[in-house]
C-alpha cells in the first residue's frame, strides 16, 4: 500500500445511492463497508469524514425561515446520523470503529480528541468523524482537510460520483478532458471545483494530497489507497 494512513471524504449525498427514494440507501452502506474492509485488510489506518447533505445542509436554512447558525448545526446532526448508519455497516462487516464527534453527544459518541482519534487508528479501528468541526460556516470537506492534517493522513481520499477532476463538467460536457494530476497552484489558477477554498487552502499550505476518484467502481478505493492510477492526484 502507497499509504498508511487515510482520510476517506464521502459526501452525504452519494448515500442516497441512484433511486433517491430513501435518504440513506441499504446498498450503497454495504458497498463502502466492503471497499473499506479490503483496505483496511491490507493494515492501511483509515479515518472518514461522512457529510450530511442527503438529509440537510445549513445553506437550505434560510428559504425555510431557519437562521444559518441553527441550519448549520441541523446539517452537522445530520453528518452524525449517516455516521452511526455507516459505523454499523463498518461493524456488520467485522471491523472495529469509533465515531467521534466535533459538538458533544455523550450518549451516542465519543468527543473528538486528537491524541484518541491517532490511538484508535493504531489500533486498527476505522475513526469516523461525526459533526464536521462542530463549528457553523464550514463544510466536510474543510473537516476532512482539517481532520486530517490533526491526525497526519497522508493523504485526503475524496470519494464522488465521478472519477476525478475535468478541465469542465463532464455531466454536462462530452469533451470534458480528465486531469490525471495537478498540483495545487495549477487547480487554483484553473479555478477548478476540488473542495471549497477553506479545505484546498489547508491541505495546499500543509502538503496534503488530494485524490479525487469514483467510490462507486468496485475495488477503487484499494486500488487509490494502493497508489494505482485512479481519480485525479492533487499535490
Ligand atoms: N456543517 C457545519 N460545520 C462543519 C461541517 C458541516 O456547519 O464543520 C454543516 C453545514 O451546514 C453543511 C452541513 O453541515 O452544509 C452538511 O455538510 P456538507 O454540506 O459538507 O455535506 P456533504 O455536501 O458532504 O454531504
Amino acid at each position: 500500500m502507497k499509504y498508511k494512513r487515510i482520510l476517506l471524504k464521502l459526501s452525504g449525498e452519494s448515500l442516497m445511492g441512484s433511486g433517491i427514494k430513501t435518504s440513506i440507501d441499504h446498498d450503497v452502506l454495504e458497498q463502502y463497508a466492503a471497499e473499506i474492509k479490503a483496505v483496511r485488510d491490507q493494515g492501511v489506518e483509515i479515518a472518514v469524514v461522512i457529510g450530511g447533505g442527503n438529509i440537510f445542509r445549513g445553506g437550505q436554512a434560510e428559504k425555510l425561515g431557519i437562521d444559518r447558525v441553527q441550519g448549520d448545526y441541523m446539517g452537522m446532526l445530520a453528518t452524525v446520523i449517516n455516521a452511526m448508519a455507516l459505523q454499523s455497516a463498518l461493524e456488520r462487516h467485522g471491523m472495529y470503529t469509533r465515531l467521534m464527534s466535533g459538538i458533544k453527544i455523550e450518549q451516542v459518541c465519543e468527543p473528538f480528541i486528537r491524541r484518541r482519534a491517532i490511538r484508535h487508528l493504531e489500533k486498527g479501528r476505522i475513526v469516523i468523524f461525526g459533526a464536521g468541526i462542530g463549528n457553523p460556516y464550514f463544510t466536510t470537506d474543510s473537516t476532512a482537510s482539517l481532520r486530517a492534517v490533526e491526525i497526519q493522513a497522508d493523504v485526503v481520499l475524496k470519494g464522488t460520483r465521478v472519477d476525478g477532476v475535468y478541465d469542465k463538467d463532464p455531466e454536462k460536457h462530452n469533451d470534458a478532458v480528465k486531469y490525471k494530476s495537478l498540483t495545487f497552484q495549477e487547480a487554483y489558477e484553473r479555478s477548478l471545483n476540488i473542495m471549497d477554498m477553506t479545505a484546498f487552502t489547508l491541505c495546499m499550505e500543509n502538503k496534503l494530497p488530494i485524490i479525487v476518484f469514483d467510490m462507486n467502481t468496485p475495488g477503487n478505493l484499494l486500488r487509490v489507497a494502493a497508489g494505482e492510477p485512479a481519480g485525479t492526484l492533487i499535490e
